[in-house]
């Protein structure tokens, strides 16, 4: 599922392929994918969302800029907020190739199209006012864990109380970007049991969880920046490139423990029993 690294290379691809050029034209697919706030509802889809996307043709699109799991895409006075939601990513084709399955949007140039594709529907843009853009990506987050990242005191006091970590490293308002998958392996890396409250952690762990952060997410934005995004909840064979998420029963690749799951607030963590106490 998306986290910041997707939306990360997310802005790197639509720089790569769209930055500094009028796009000729915008298809609709899915009224619903234009949505009037930032919203994992497909009934706050905005009126006249055709129109809101063609009225941003005028001007080049230009290079994105990302804060936590979302991104603000600059289009001359007018911006698209994008968030991927639990599926979204962008992809690019020639106009004569096949559309890909779940297209919502896509923008036209020259040979190519841009495809916003979403299978969840979850995933959403939202046309902004340029000036308005900074505001809309930072509304209801903390900073940014990867340009912003905290360090061990800062971490310990944006996370502070009685949750478990894993829980409050998922908290947007207290840190933008990490979600399930990141906040199991940069656990792991830290030898921090997820199950833990925030007030039991010493100093030495918040230290070491602020350092590991930021180097999990670089990891994971330098291992996904050659090709396409393909989302392991996509089904089909899709190489696993982490350390714990999703290798449930299968061996610790720093002591052989079989890896464990246990629910939190309704969602799977993974984490090694053995390395993680
Ligand atoms: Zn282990």
């Amino acid at each position: 599922m998306p986290e910041l690294p997707e939306a990360e290379i997310a802005g790197r691809q639509l720089h790569r392929w769209l930055s500094g050029q009028p796009v000729e034209r915008v298809e609709l697919l899915d009224t619903a994918a234009v949505r009037r706030e930032l919203s994992t509802k497909p009934s706050m889809a905005a009126a006249k969302g055709r129109d809101l996307l063609n009225g941003l043709l005028g001007a080049a699109p230009e290079r994105p800029v990302r804060h936590g799991k979302r991104l603000g895409w600059p289009w001359g006075d007018k911006a698209l907020l994008v968030h991927l939601g639990m599926s979204g990513k962008f992809v690019q084709r020639r106009i004569d190739e096949e559309r890909p399955a779940f297209a919502r949007i896509g923008w036209f140039r020259g040979e190519h199209v841009v495809w916003f594709v979403d299978q969840r529907r979850f995933a959403c843009v939202v046309v902004v006012d340029r000036a308005d853009l900074d505001a809309g990506m930072r509304d209801g987050h903390g900073p940014d864990a990867l340009d912003e990242a905290l360090d061990g005191p800062g971490l310990k006091a944006a996370l502070k109380g009685k949750r478990a970590i894993k829980v409050a490293l998922m908290d947007q308002a207290k840190l933008a970007g990490i979600g399930n998958i990141q906040a199991a392996e940069a656990l792991f890396k830290a030898r921090i049991d997820p199950r833990t409250a925030c007030s039991a952690l010493t100093d030495r762990q918040w230290d070491e969880l602020a350092r590991v952060i930021p180097i999990q997410l670089q990891e994971v934005i330098d291992g996904e920046d050659a090709g396409e995004i393909v989302y392991m909840t996509e089904g089909g064979e899709v190489d696993n490139p982490f350390a714990v998420y999703k290798r449930e029963g299968e061996e610790c690749p720093v002591c052989a423990t079989p890896i464990a799951t246990i629910e939190q607030t309704g969602r799977t963590t993974y984490f090694c029993p053995q390395c993680q106490r």
